[in-house]
């Protein structure tokens, strides 16, 4: 089979991944699926694996973790599943069950957490193996590339609002406007919500206005009024202050990226009085994403995407990083 590996993490105008064309397809173990895949989205998380922000857990790893599929087969004691059936699979790919975390609902958090696409091998291939407790089954009413940016610019952008605490028909700030902020800002819009949206890209202002934003701006500008809750999406570390500058009392700004440039120095006053929290987003637990998974099966979100043949995953990540495309890329084998 063919499938992507990062060989040597670097910048992507390099050449870090490697396509391989005669891969061996894995087999599942007790409990995993065999996935067939269907369409794998492009996530900046990936970038981070495959350019060596994030550090390498797996030598040569395939990246992705946006994968719709079909389950080509099933390993011993897998009974929720069977060959045929469409799943996905996303970040989050094993936790112990056992920790203090786990056991409280925090599974996210698990010091023993694994993910797909860093920990094991990804979807930037024809197959891959998941542990089938941990693989998702997906809404109707979307086609297979709509589907693969729910599965993590989706989850995290549900689990984002949630974690900046959006007050009902509240205002929200999105800074950055990628796969995961208009996905969130359709959630917000659905709840009642007023969305101000703040990025520097002309591409990601003209979604917004089409999403139905109540304003569109540059990412270190102020919103028209105050913010009840904001999400920074850009991995910016800069924008975190304008951000909890733009925040009313008792507002909270949620950081969705798993990497961000250094924050500057925080004014107590401008930046933090008045109770405002500054918060981290870390993954999602599978509760959270079947959660998600749900409310786009009740409310049709659009996705903008942008196909990639398999073969060009190193061009779509370049067009990641530059900023090339509004909405999410998709690899299509
Ligand atoms: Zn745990
Ligand atoms: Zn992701």
């Amino acid at each position: 089979m063919r499938a992507w590996h990062v060989d040597a993490p670097g910048p992507v105008t390099g050449h870090p991944l490697r396509l391989s064309t005669d891969d061996e397809i894995p087999r599942p173990g007790p409990g995993e699926l065999l996935l067939k895949v269907l369409a794998c989205g492009v996530c900046r998380t990936d970038l981070h694996v495959t350019e060596g922000d994030l550090p390498v857990h797996r030598p040569g790893v395939t990246p992705g973790h946006e994968v719709v599929a079909e389950v080509a087969a099933t390993g011993p004691e897998v009974t929720d599943f069977r060959e045929g059936d469409r799943a996905g699979a996303a970040w989050l790919r094993w936790t112990d069950n056992t920790c203090t975390f786990c056991r409280r609902g925090a599974e996210n958090l698990c010091p023993q957490s694994l993910y797909t696409g860093w920990d094991a091998d990804g979807g930037y291939a024809e197959y891959l193996t998941v542990p089938a407790p941990y693989a998702h089954r997906l809404p109707e009413g979307y086609t297979d590339t709509e589907l693969a940016p729910l599965l993590c610019a989706g989850i995290i952008g549900y689990h984002a609002l949630q974690r900046a605490e959006l007050p009902d028909h509240g205002r929200l700030g999105l800074y950055g406007f990628g796969g995961s902020a208009h996905l969130a800002a359709q959630v917000a819009m659905a709840r009642g919500a007023t969305v101000h949206v703040l990025t520097r890209r002309e591409q990601a202002k003209q979604l917004a206005r089409d999403l139905g934003a109540a304003s569109v701006g540059d990412a270190d500008g102020m919103p028209p009024e105050p913010l009840d809750s904001a999400i920074l999406f850009a991995p910016v570390g800069d924008l975190v202050l304008p951000a909890l500058a733009a925040l009313d009392r008792g507002g909270t700004l949620a950081i969705a990226g798993i990497a961000l440039t250094d924050i500057p120095p925080l004014n107590y006053e401008r930046h933090l009085f008045q109770e405002r929290q500054l918060r981290s987003v870390t993954s999602n637990t599978r509760a959270g994403a079947r959660e998600f998974l749900g409310f786009a099966a009740e409310h049709k979100l659009a996705v903008t995407v942008h196909p990639y043949p398999l073969d060009a995953a190193d061009q779509a990540l370049r067009d990641l990083k530059a900023g090339r495309f509004d909405g999410a890329a998709v690899l299509v084998p």
